[in-house]
């Protein structure tokens, strides 16, 4: 039976989000990685393994996905992986566009990493590289195919965006022939690149979908990936009248931790110094005031204070003018599977 659940925070459970170096090989349009902000740094081991030891000390089960930029760049990535594993991490995952460096599938088990996670951001080859480079969609495809050779479990993550959304229709064979367990759909904001003016645009595209189209599409096509038998998360966005806003700062447990020190507990933030924590002297210490966490504090109609404050282009108000929507938090998803 197909059911659908809105994901509830909780701050039982630990989300780590561990960008160990900035460094790409891509340029996706979208990516949100902003140097100014992230820093350049490709983490040492030993910090690496500081920094993982200060998030395994609590008695909370602990989900640790490491990132990049591209992650398997990191020639100690699967070194960090079996120091989390000894520290007791529930789950670990590891992002990737698919290039796999270091022949990182060989260095690894599936024992010890739960799943590698592709992005992908069209069905064909021709919209994926518009977006994310030339060769990236046959790489990715080759990627998840030999992960799922070599006995490893894969999720692919997949950005709607108005460049890629008349494909999404095609996601369902796509996702049944390479075998995927867990896909995630993620919807274009106004984080890093595409934050910064043309790379808004493709080929003078905008690249947001508006609220109908996200509707009419996303729900719908997650179903039929449900069907298959493939687990789907995708953001919620958009609250219904009477549902509860919450705000994932105030109660849930998240950290995105970036190479140059900085952590912090909501993704909306990254693009700015914001973060409400800091690693000093691989100590993880409150960062200065103001930050993040004075903003999650404040409660407004609209929802989402930093959607408001960031993205105010996705609020839309009536005659009175009440706003016709609450956004939600960016971190609030819905799941679909076939139980
Ligand atoms: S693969 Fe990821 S980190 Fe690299 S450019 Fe694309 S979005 Fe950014
Ligand atoms: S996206 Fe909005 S609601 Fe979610 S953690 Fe950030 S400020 Fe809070």
């Amino acid at each position: 039976m197909i059911r659908t659940k809105t994901v509830a925070f909780t701050k039982n459970s630990t989300n780590i989000f561990f960008h160990i170096l900035t460094k790409c090989n891509l340029k996706c349009r979208h990516c949100y990685i902003n140097p100014r902000q992230h820093g350049k740094n490709t983490l040492p081991l030993p910090v690496i393994n500081a920094w993982l030891e200060a998030f395994a000390q609590d008695s909370n089960s602990k989900n640790l996905i490491f990132l990049g930029g591209e992650p398997t760049l990191h020639p100690d990535l699967p070194a960090a992986v079996e120091y989390a594993r000894n520290l007791g991490f529930g789950s670990i995952t590891i992002d990737t566009n698919g290039y796999l460096f270091h022949d990182i599938i060989s260095k690894v088990e599936p024992g010890e990493v739960d799943y590698f996670s592709f992005s992908l951001d069209g069905t064909t080859r021709e919209t994926n590289d518009r977006i994310r480079g030339a060769g990236s969609f046959d790489t990715c495809i080759a990627g998840i195919r030999k992960a799922n050779s070599m006995g490893f479990a894969t999720s692919l993550i997949f950005t709607v965006s108005s460049a890629n959304i008349h494909e999404v229709d095609r996601l369902p064979p796509l996702l049944k022939d390479v075998g995927i367990s867990r896909f995630f759909i993620q919807i274009i904001g106004l984080r890093g690149r595409s934050a910064t003016g043309s790379q808004t645009r493709i080929r003078d595209q905008k690249l947001q979908v508006a609220k109908s189209q996200w509707l009419n599409t996303i729900p719908r096509v997650a179903r039929r990936i449900a069907e298959l038998g493939v687990t789907v998360t995708y953001p919620k966005v958009f609250l219904g009248t009477g549902e509860n806003f919450e705000c994932a700062g105030l109660v849930a447990d998240n950290y995105f931790v970036f190479p140059n020190g900085r952590v912090y507990r909501c993704p909306l933030c990254e693009d700015f110094a914001l973060h409400s924590l800091i690693f000093k002297n691989n100590r993880l210490v409150p960062a200065d005031k103001l930050n993040e966490r004075d903003l999650f504090q404040l409660n407004i109609a609209e929802g989402c204070v930093m959607n408001k404050l960031i993205q105010p282009g996705n609020l839309s108000y009536d005659s009175a003018g009440e706003p016709e929507h609450k956004i939600a938090c960016c971190l609030l998803k819905e799941e679909i599977r076939n139980d």
